[in-house]
């Protein structure tokens, strides 16, 4: 067993012993890992953006058409809507985890989903677009999910988003360690 393995057999675990209140049920959004950490270079959150806007997510990077898994069972908000230079996004609020924009979404390769349907943990909701620049990432924003309305707030600034956004870093780095130990 390699020393990958056996973190991941660690994560889980961990995650069996973990208090309800975490969301352990939650999984990274791709079957593979990201080609690129999110926590450095412009895929940080927080990371400067032109005008004296702040990146309001993290970007997995990845090739386009990509499958995205939903990260944990939920119910579609916004079916997915133009969003970014060529691609689309899509809102999922996940009990327990928060409400997900998974933006630059494929705008092609579109999974029919409706506001109010059911998603579960797993399935493919989405696949990885591209943007006019040429790059291609799961653009993940992630929300408490108490606040009403839509996500992008322009005049909320330095994220230009709703009150209610939260630094999904933390989240994903778990993710990520549970499903390939690094
Ligand atoms: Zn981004």
């Amino acid at each position: 067993m390699t020393t990958a393995d056996l973190a991941h057999e660690a994560g889980h675990s961990a995650s069996a012993a973990a208090p309800v209140a975490t969301p352990t049920h939650a999984r990274f959004p791709f079957d593979q890992r990201a080609l690129a950490d999110f926590r450095t270079g412009a895929r940080y959150f927080g990371a400067h953006r032109p005008h004296g806007r702040k990146h309001a997510g993290v970007d997995l990077i990845a090739p386009p058409g990509r499958p995205i898994h939903a990260i944990a069972d939920g119910v579609v908000i916004q079916a997915p809507y133009y969003f970014y230079t060529g691609t689309n996004a899509l809102e999922v609020h996940h009990p327990g985890v928060g409400t997900v924009r998974y933006g630059e979404i494929n705008m092609h390769k579109v999974v029919r989903l409706r506001a109010g349907q059911h998603v579960k943990r797993g399935d493919i909701i989405a696949y990885v677009g591209r943007l006019d620049s040429g790059s291609s990432m799961l653009h993940f924003e992630l929300y408490a999910g108490t606040g009403h309305g839509g996500l992008t707030v322009r005049s909320n600034p330095p994220y230009q988003r709703r009150h209610d956004l939260v630094n999904p870093t933390h989240l994903m780095t778990r993710l990520q360690h549970e499903a390939f130990g690094i």
